[in-house]
């Protein structure tokens, strides 16, 4: 059949498999092209089917020859319905690293359950012996507590006052302005236990009392903190109480990791256009804006230029990451730095709907986003019947 893109407030339902082929290929073209990493030989990804995950995993296989396993919870495709980007580039990178010579095993499904803990650790076992890179790589909606069974749903909203700031639905172009409401005590508990460092701590401890973890042992998990446009919803809000407890976990696994030589580390991350951050207020119109500013002055990086520097800059680089004050990698430093920001902040009072695409560069999300659904790929032929 002839697959679309089909999207509906900034989330697309369908996906191309040739495209998601031929984007994952894009990322390994890239990485073949950079100095040749010595980093970990054995890696497990959790969250390895798309974003800042799938590049991670691509850039240990493709650049410093690891065997992967990923856990990713993505939907195949069934009679007409295509399956998701993330089905299709798992597909894509087990057979690309396979020919390759190298192991590639993926899981499919929910990475909070015992059940797939275990079904991960029998497959290290069989073709991996241990692991010395595990990295951390989830956004997810909700997560089903595996304790207490109880359903856990991550919301992303201000907290103590209402958030009014505008937004853009990328496809059509369509500025307005939004507000969201505080959340509720319960919704800021459910968000950490959703998107915290819960369920990356009961990974280690499962993988280290199965004795898969190998001397030396590296884990890392994606933080984010962006500007002060955005802290109400993001830093300062449900998924910014989170996101530090994900990073206070770092110091904890670190206590057990050390005395195996190991390291637990976050690394905060450029805000990036994927399927997670398009759904949040304002920071697709943040992104569209640093996007621009970014690209003029060469700094732009997408998630595999991203974590190939992580690799190449900081875990594998021979010497000890350097680290900020509260000890984390910080892979925003672009993003970041004082010029870039003060342009952004600028185009932000500036953009109106009448020069949105003539001052930002929304087509460049417009066609990422496009991109990470397997849409609009040079020379692949989207009239052609393709099975799902
Ligand atoms: P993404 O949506 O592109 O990928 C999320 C991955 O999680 C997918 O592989 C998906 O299959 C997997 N997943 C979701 N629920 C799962 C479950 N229950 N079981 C197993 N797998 C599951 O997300 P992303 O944007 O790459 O985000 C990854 C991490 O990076 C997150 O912690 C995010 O907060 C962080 N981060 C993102 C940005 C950004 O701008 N995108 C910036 C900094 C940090």
């Amino acid at each position: 059949m002839v697959i679309e893109p089909k999207i509906r407030g900034n989330v697309c339902f369908t996906a191309h498999p040739v495209g998601c082929d031929r984007q994952v290929q894009q990322q390994i073209d890239y990485v073949r092209a950079q100095k040749k990493i010595k980093g970990p030989q054995k890696v497990l990804v959790i969250g390895s089917s798309n974003g800042y995950g799938l590049a991670t995993r691509i850039v240990s296989a493709f650049s410093g020859g690891a065997d992967t396993i990923g856990v990713a919870y993505e939907r195949p495709g069934k009679g007409s319905k295509s399956g998701s980007a993330g089905w299709y580039n798992n597909v894509a990178f087990e057979e690309k690293a396979r020919k390759e010579g190298l192991i590639a095993r993926s899981v499919n499904g929910d990475a909070f359950s015992d059940e797939i803990k275990s079904e991960v650790i029998d497959l290290i076992k069989q073709h991996l012996g241990k692991v010395d890179l595990v990295v951390y790589s989830i956004a997810a909606p909700r997560r089903i507590d595996p304790k207490t069974g109880e359903i856990h749903s991550s919301v992303i909203k201000p907290i103590g006052a209402s958030y009014t700031a505008r937004t853009v639905d990328f496809q059509s172009g369509r500025l307005y302005e939004t507000t969201t409401e505080p959340a509720l005590e319960k919704e800021v508990e459910d968000t950490v236990k959703v998107m915290g460092g819960e369920d990356w701590g009961l990974w280690i401890e499962a993988l280290d009392t199965a004795g898969v973890l190998a001397p030396g042992i590296t884990t890392i998990a994606f933080s984010y903190i962006g500007p002060e446009l955005t802290a109400p919803i993001y830093r300062q809000g449900t998924i910014g109480q989170a996101k530090k407890n994900l990073e206070s976990t770092a110091a904890v696994l670190q206590k057990r990791l050390s005395s195996k030589g190991g390291q637990a580390l976050v690394s905060i991350n450029k805000a990036l256009v994927t399927r997670a951050s398009a759904v949040i207020p304002a920071v697709p119109l943040y992104i569209s804006l640093l996007y621009r500013v970014m690209k003029e002055k060469k700094l732009h990086e997408g998630c595999i230029q991203q974590m190939y520097r992580m690799f190449n800059d900081s875990l594998f680089s021979g010497e000890a990451p350097e680290l900020d004050n509260k000890g984390r990698i910080r892979l925003d430093d672009y993003e970041m730095r004082p010029d870039v920001q003060q342009e952004v902040a600028d185009l932000w009072q500036q953009v109106s709907a009448e020069n949105l695409e003539s001052i930002s560069d929304i087509k460049g999300f417009r066609a990422e986003f496009l991109r990470h659904h397997g849409f609009g790929m040079q020379g692949v032929d989207y009239e052609a019947d393709v099975k799902v």
